[in-house]
């Protein structure tokens, strides 16, 4: 019983199909072409036996007709939205590796010990409503009714609205939010979005961790004078700090013991910006990510310190401001195990890794046991239309995957 490389690529190049234009792949949550992906999974998962929900949050969930949806379920999900000029395969194989799940189950007879569930989350990117992991959110209960209500898009349709235009009777009942009680292990296949598998030469990753994130906002504030006339030593250069600064968050970064520590200066606004004025206020971001939570602190509490050391040498005003912070997610060490036993089992080489990118899992770890498993990404590309991945990959980790779900479904765990 193997994944068929051939099954995902129909698969994947028909939901490719569902884009409002070119080029790359357009299709913001709910919007026509957002609901033609999920009526085609729809489409797939009925002919096998599933019936389909609605959440009262957009989320969508399909179980066997004749399941008990108060049963704790084994699911696998992903997201079908996609950023403007995205890829094809961004969320979708996570979704289409779940699909294809139910075929292999269909077509060989075997049973799980409990319901198999599939679940699209709505709203992954934030690409349209602005925020992040939306759909995930209010599935745990992070974000509440009413604050999507208030979650507007461009032309200022609420996500609420946005969503009654399809769904007028979205189900209240039964599973808009849910816990471990509804679900007891849930498995993500994504791609990878970085070059580490293919570098490597292995087509799975089993992801550890997802990192945590400290940013902050910094403001150096110098003085404006004449280019040509003030001599170098009496300067209080914004931009000049700043360069110091940013050479020090990549050293900093680099130099943390974790390994997986990564610092990134993305953002700069300089003023007031001309060639012969030296620079008086330079305010830029600071991101820094790692799955130690310790480890982020301290180069978080370093950082800052060299900041302000710099701003002392040279004579201008710093203001640093945590703007942002999100603390690491630790997957399940039972789900990993039964998908390094899965993998070994089969043969398929694989590595452990982070995921530097947020996913719908680190949501659904906060009320469940929850794993992913990383498929490489050519040339590491994503969000973006060249985004691409071997659809064999895709079938070597639904192999993986199904291992691990006939492991962890035995009603016994
Ligand atoms: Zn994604």
């Amino acid at each position: 019983m193997r994944a068929s490389a051939e099954r995902i690529r129909q698969d994947i190049e028909t939901i490719a199909g569902f884009s409002s234009s070119g080029p790359g792949t357009n299709r913001l949550s709910f919007t026509p072409e957002y609901w033609a992906a999920v009526d085609y999974v729809a489409a797939q998962m009925a002919a096998l036996g599933y019936e389909r929900k609605t959440t009262l949050h957009g989320n969508t969930r399909f179980r066997k007709r004749d399941a008990d949806w108060r049963e704790p379920a084994v699911a696998v999900g992903s997201h079908l939205d996609a950023v403007p000029r995205g890829g094809r395969f961004d969320g979708v194989a996570g979704i289409v590796a779940g699909v294809e799940i139910a075929r292999l189950v269909d077509d060989s007879g075997v049973r799980f010990g409990r319901p198999y569930e599939l679940i699209v989350f709505a709203e992954e990117e934030g690409a349209r409503f602005g925020s992040v992991l939306a759909g995930s959110k209010a599935l745990v209960g992070r974000l509440t009714h009413r604050e999507l209500g208030l979650m507007k898009d461009a032309n200022g349709t609420s996500y609420l609205e946005a969503l009654e235009e399809r769904v007028e009777h979205a189900s209240t009942a039964l599973g808009s939010v849910f816990g471990a009680e509804d679900v007891a292990s849930y498995f993500e296949l994504h791609i990878e979005q970085s070059l580490v598998l293919e570098a490597a030469r292995v087509p799975v990753g089993i992801v550890q961790a997802i990192v945590g994130i400290r940013q902050y906002r910094v403001t150096y504030s110098g003085v404006a004078n004449h280019a040509g006339a003030t001599p170098m030593r009496q300067r209080r250069d914004s931009l000049a700090a700043t360069a110091r600064a940013i050479s020090a968050v990549e050293e900093l970064a680099a130099a943390s013991p974790t390994g997986v520590m990564v610092g990134t200066v993305g953002m700069l606004v300089n003023e007031p910006n001309a060639a012969n004025v030296i620079p008086a206020r330079t305010v830029f971001s600071v991101d820094l990510r790692d799955t130690d939570v310790a480890a982020l602190a301290e180069i978080g509490e370093r950082v800052q310190e060299t900041i302000k050391r710099i701003a002392d040498e040279r004579q201008v005003d710093a203001q640093v401001t945590l703007t942002a912070e999100s603390a690491p997610v630790v997957l399940s060490s039972r789900l990993r195990d039964a998908l390094i036993g899965s993998a070994g089992r089969q043969g398929i080489a694989f590595l452990e890794m982070p995921s530097g990118a947020a996913h719908d899992a680190q949501e659904i770890a906060r009320v469940t046991d929850a794993a992913m498993i990383f498929v490489p990404s050519i040339a590491g590309r994503s969000h973006c239309p060249e985004e691409d991945t071997p659809y064999e990959a895709i079938a070597l980790g639904v192999d993986v995957l199904l291992g691990a779900i006939r492991e962890t479904g035995k009603r016994a765990d």
